[in-house]
């Protein structure tokens, strides 16, 4: 992991609900050789009105730190010109949410990465399973899109409707299922564990990736031990929020 200040580069609406932040600085040369798919970073954001001397602040994390720390995941990493992209959810008038919507070329932010959260790619698996809300599906889109011709793989992704659904640059055989949530809270969705519940098990060696809403992360985990009696080396289950 490395700390760094990075700079916005562009923000681009992708979907009604996910915007996509680039972010620049020559420091992002350093994850040519150290970036993997689903990779964590975690952005340390001015607060609004606040002056952006982030250097001795990022630099040295014990001192008081007058920005919100807020994690992310790097969607794809581009090594020619250095730049990430962080797709953010925008969920309501949240810190995060507000600070993609309001970016502007330019603003800085301390960045604090890369943190590898798949095991997948070495677990040995003849298919793997993602599932995950719309806070995860930046990891998920890069693991699929990141799995070699010859590879299974399945999807479970929540999102509010159709409109949310992205399409992805694929060379395994996948099978996505975009579950919509419609204007339900998402906190109180059941829908990933459910989906799970109703997954035809595949012949094979299963390798299960899945983050999102702790309570359901908590579930899945739950039928993935007790019901799917999968050993811990072979799934991971990631709380992203709250
Ligand atoms: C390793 C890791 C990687 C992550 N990667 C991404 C990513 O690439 N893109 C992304 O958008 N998020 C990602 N997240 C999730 C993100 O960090 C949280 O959603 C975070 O809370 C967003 O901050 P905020 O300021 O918008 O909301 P907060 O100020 O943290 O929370 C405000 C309110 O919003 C609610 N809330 C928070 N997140 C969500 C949500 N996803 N859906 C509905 N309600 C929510 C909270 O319950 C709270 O009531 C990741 C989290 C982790 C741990």
């Amino acid at each position: 992991m490395f700390r760094s200040i990075v700079h916005v580069v562009r923000a681009a609406d992708i979907t009604p609900h996910m915007r996509r932040v680039t972010l620049g600085g020559e420091s992002l040369s350093l994850l040519a050789d150290r970036h993997l798919p689903g990779d964590a970073i975690k952005l340390y954001i001015p607060e609004t009105g606040s002056d952006a001397v982030i250097p001795q602040y990022i630099m040295l994390p014990n001192r008081k730190n007058p920005f919100k720390v807020r994690a992310y995941t790097i969607r794809s990493f581009n090594a020619a010109t250095a730049e990430i992209d962080v797709d953010v959810f925008l969920h309501g008038d949240t810190f995060g949410s507000t600070w993609a919507r309001t970016v502007h070329a330019g603003d800085q932010v301390g960045f604090i990465g890369p943190r590898h959260d798949y095991r997948g790619a070495s677990a040995g698996a003849d298919w793997q399973l993602l599932i995950g809300d719309e806070s995860a599906f930046p990891a998920i889109a890069a693991i699929l899109e990141s799995l070699p011709e010859g590879c299974r793989a399945y999807a479970f992704i929540e999102i509010a409707d159709q409109r949310d659904e992205v399409p992805l640059d694929l060379k395994a055989q996948t099978s996505i299922q975009w579950l919509h949530r419609g204007t339900s809270p998402a906190k109180q969705s059941k829908l990933l564990e459910q989906a799970l519940h109703n997954f035809a098990w595949p012949d094979g060696k299963g390798y299960v990736w899945a983050a999102g809403e702790q309570h359901a992360m908590k579930a899945i985990r739950h039928q993935l031990t007790h019901e799917r009696h999968m050993q811990r080396h072979d799934f991971q289950t990631i709380s992203y929020w709250s």
